[in-house]
C-alpha cells in the first residue's frame, strides 16, 4: 500500500502549489488562467488536450512509444531544481557517474555515465571502445579509417537496436558457437556484444560470453536495457566482469525518459563521454543528456534502490485481481498468470474468453479499448488479451475493468 500512495501524483502537486507559488509569484504571465492542476489524472491532462492528444491509460508496460514510464515526484522536483543553475556538463557528468557507481556498489575501476537513453549508451559505449581518447579518431568516427572495424555478436542476438553498433560504422559478425567465436576473432575484432533479453535463444549465454571475451582479451558489451526488475541485474554483470552495460533510465527505474545508463570500467566510460554531447564534432553529438536528465537520473536510481520491491510487486498483483475479479464474473471469461523471464519481468495477466459466448476477436477488444474515453492499451494476443498493471496509476485499474466487463458483456450471444 505504500507503493500506492508513492504514485499518488496529486498529494505531491497539491503541495507543489505553495512552491510553484512563491517562484512564479507577481503578474500572471499566461493569458488563460491554468486549470486545476488537480483535475484528472494531474498535471498533464491539460497539456495534451491543449494539443488535442488524448493520454492513455497504460496496460502495455514500459514502452517507449507510449512514454516509456512516469517519473516519480522526487524526480520531477530533481530535475526542477537542476533546471535553475548553469553547470559544467562534463563535470557534472563525472560526478553522476561517480555517485552511481558508489551507489550501484559496482567493482573496483568501473564507473557510470549517464546518456540519452540505452540506446544512446550503446553507441557512445562503442564508439569510445573504437576511439579511446584520440581526439583525430573521435572526429573521424564513422569513418574507422585507423581503428577496428568489426563487432562479434551471436546470430540471434540480431535486434533493432543493433542498428545503434552499425551506426559507429562497424561490421557485425555473426556467430552461434563458441568454435565460431574462436574463428570470427581477429586483429580487426573491436568488442563482443551480447543482447540480455535474448539469453535463451543463443547456444552460449551471459556468463560463457564474457567468459569467451575474456580467453580472448576482448571488451564485452551486454544491453540489459529493460532487464530491470530485478533491481539485482543492475550490478549482476558488471560482477559478472562485462566491461560495458547499458540500462534504459526511463523504464522500470522510471528516471527521466530521455536517459539511460551506461557502466563500466572507467577508462572505457570516459571514452564513451568524450564521444558523445556536450562535445561537438563527435559521433553521439546527436545524443544531448541535459542537467535535468543527469541529475533526475541519480534521483530515480536512488530512489529505485531504495524502494520496497517487494511491496510493489503485491500491489501490481492486487491491481490484475481487481481487474481478474470483476471481469471474470461475466460468463466466459477466464484469466491467466505469468511472469515473463527477462524484460518487463512483471505479474502478466492473459484475458481469455469462449468465443462460443462471447462474439469478439481479440482485434476488436483492442480496438474498442482503444477507442475508449479515456484510451486504454492492452496487449493482443492470439485467443484474448494481456497485460501488466506496473505502469497503471491509481485507480486506473478500476477503470479497466469497469470498461472491459462492459464491452464483454455487449458482445454475449
Ligand atoms: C528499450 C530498449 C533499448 C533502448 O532503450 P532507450 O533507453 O529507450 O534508449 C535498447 N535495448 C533494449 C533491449 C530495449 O528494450
Amino acid at each position: 500500500m505504500e507503493a500506492y500512495k508513492k504514485w499518488n501524483r496529486r498529494s505531491f502537486l497539491g503541495g507543489l502549489g505553495l512552491m510553484a507559488g512563491s517562484v512564479f509569484s507577481g503578474p500572471k504571465l499566461w493569458g488563460r488562467p491554468q486549470k486545476s492542476v488537480a483535475s484528472g489524472r494531474g498535471l498533464s491532462r491539460d497539456v495534451y488536450e491543449d494539443l488535442g492528444v488524448t493520454t492513455i491509460i497504460n496496460g502495455q508496460g514500459t514502452m517507449t512509444m507510449l512514454g516509456g514510464s512516469l517519473i516519480p515526484p522526487e524526480v520531477e522536483a530533481a530535475m526542477d531544481a537542476a533546471s535553475r543553475h548553469f553547470v559544467s556538463i562534463p563535470e557534472l557528468e563525472v560526478a553522476a557517474g561517480k555517485r552511481i557507481a558508489e551507489m550501484l556498489k559496482l567493482p573496483e575501476g568501473y564507473s557510470a555515465l549517464v546518456t540519452s537513453g540505452a540506446a544512446g549508451a550503446i553507441q557512445c559505449g562503442i564508439s569510445g571502445v573504437l576511439t579511446g581518447d584520440d581526439p583525430t579518431l573521435i572526429q573521424r568516427l564513422p569513418d574507422l579509417t585507423g581503428m577496428k572495424s568489426e563487432v562479434i555478436i551471436q546470430k540471434s542476438h540480431r535486434y533493432p537496436f543493433d542498428h545503434q553498433i552499425r551506426a559507429t560504422g562497424v561490421k557485425l559478425v555473426e556467430v552461434e558457437t563458441r568454435e565460431d567465436v574462436r574463428k570470427a576473432v581477429g586483429p580487426q575484432t573491436a568488442l563482443m556484444f551480447f543482447t540480455n533479453y535474448l539469453n535463451g535463444a543463443g547456444r552460449i549465454k551471459v556468463d560463457e560470453w564474457v567468459k569467451l571475451s575474456m580467453e580472448h582479451h576482448l571488451p564485452c558489451f551486454n544491453d540489459a536495457a529493460a532487464d530491470t526488475p530485478p533491481v539485482s541485474h543492475l550490478w549482476d554483470y558488471t560482477k559478472m566482469g562485462y566491461d560495458l552495460v547499458a540500462f534504459s533510465g526511463g523504464k522500470a527505474i522510471r528516471g527521466p525518459q530521455c536517459a539511460g545508463l551506461l557502466l563500466g570500467q572507467k577508462d572505457l566510460i570516459s571514452y564513451a563521454l568524450l564521444n558523445n554531447s556536450p562535445y561537438e564534432d563527435t559521433l553521439g553529438r546527436g545524443q544531448k543528456v541535459g542537467k535535468e536528465e543527469i541529475v533526475g537520473m541519480v534521483k530515480a536510481l536512488e530512489l529505485y534502490l531504495n524502494d520496497d520491491h517487494e511491496a510493489l510487486t503485491q500491489e501490481w498483483w492486487r491491481r490484475l485481481d481487481t481487474i481478474s475479479r470483476q471481469i471474470t464474473r461475466v460468463p466466459g471469461v477466464s484469466t491467466a498468470y505469468y511472469i515473463p523471464a527477462i524484460a518487463n519481468h512483471v505479474p502478466t495477466m492473459e484475458i481469455n474468453w469462449d468465443p462460443r459466448r462471447i462474439s469478439l476477436t481479440p482485434e476488436q477488444a483492442f480496438q474498442l479499448l482503444k477507442n475508449s474515453k479515456p484510451s486504454i492499451l492492452l496487449e493482443k494476443t492470439r485467443i484474448g488479451l494481456a497485460m501488466n498493471s506496473f505502469m497503471l496509476q491509481p485507480g486506473e485499474d478500476k477503470i479497466i475493468a469497469q470498461r472491459l466487463t462492459e464491452i464483454l458483456r455487449a458482445h454475449r450471444v
